[in-house]
């Protein structure tokens, strides 16, 4: 299709089509229309019959093109929101979901603005740990990754977001956080069993297996971690783990067998296990 006179709505139109196999069709034609024009989804409606430039119609074909191979649409704006924030992402790590928020306001709920040190194991872009720095001031947090462009990249967004009491380490697991101890461990871990069938579709496709699979049915990293928290966690502290809608039971086991207390699994929006604590010694 050539540009001559192609108005916004017209591409709108044509990248529905392209993406119509996708359930997020329209919004990812939205999404994209907006980051190849950098303009806000306002404009898109205020201004349907506005024409597109030849370089902006190039520009939002390719994209389109990619999303319709199933590339996910944070890899190619480069940005995901999560929380009140807006995220830089790469092919690096996980693209933040809308589900972990459910550990950020579980941890919100548990704690109020008094001082306390908190750590977010395989921090990823950041989100969770960014996301309590940015509602709880008074907190220092401190979120660890395995490598260092991913440490990187958390640190991009920490600056991105304006937050300073956050700080970003490489460490894998505990293995190189500081002698300290937390009120608060949380972690959105690698879960998924490696042949699990939902690794094959969509866009998790595109994200790394080292951000998604552990051995031992999706429990190697969540046992990992349980086994290590209580060394790190001040008494009457916290342990907050994403998991799997089916692993609720197996990790209330693991926390319940490590000694932990006050053990609870709580659902997500869709009525769904999401995520399991615990209370050291409490
Ligand atoms: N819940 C994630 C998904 O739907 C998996 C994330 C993880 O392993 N931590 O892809």
């Amino acid at each position: 299709m050539k540009a001559d006179d192609l108005t916004i709505q017209d591409a709108l139109q044509w990248a529905r089509q392209v993406l119509s196999d996708s359930e997020s069709a329209a919004l990812d034609a939205r999404v994209l229309l907006c980051h190849s024009l950098d303009v806000s989804p306002v404009y898109l409606h205020t201004w349907p019959e506005k024409p597109l430039q030849e370089n902006q119609w190039v520009a939002y074909q390719a994209l389109i093109e990619k999303r319709s191979k199933g590339v996910p649409v944070a890899h190619l704006t480069g940005r995901r929101d999560f929380w009140s924030l807006t995220l830089k992402v790469n092919n690096l790590t996980l693209i933040p979901r809308p589900e972990t928020e459910l550990l950020v306001e579980t941890a919100l709920a548990l704690f109020d603005h008094s001082p306390i040190n908190v750590l977010d194991l395989g921090t990823g872009t950041g989100a969770i740990a960014l996301a309590l720095a940015s509602e709880r001031p008074g907190w220092q947090v401190i979120g660890v990754d395995f490598e260092s462009q991913i440490v990187e990249l958390a640190e991009q967004n920490a600056q991105l977001n304006q937050l300073t009491n956050v700080r970003f380490l490489q460490s894998h697991w505990f293995n190189n956080v500081p002698k300290q101890t937390f009120s608060l461990i949380l972690s959105n871990p690698p879960y998924v069993e490696p042949d699990s069938p939902f690794l094959q579709q969509g866009d998790v496709r595109f994200e790394p297996l080292s951000a998604l699979t552990a051995d031992e049915n999706g429990l190697a990293d969540i046992r990992q971690i349980i086994s290590q928290a209580s060394l790190y966690l001040v008494d009457s502290g916290f342990l907050l783990l994403e998991h799997g809608h089916s692993q609720g039971e197996a990790v209330r086991q693991l926390l319940e067998q490590a000694g932990f207390a006050q053990v609870d699994t709580l659902k997500d929006l869709a009525g769904l296990d999401r995520l399991s604590m615990g209370q050291w010694h409490v």
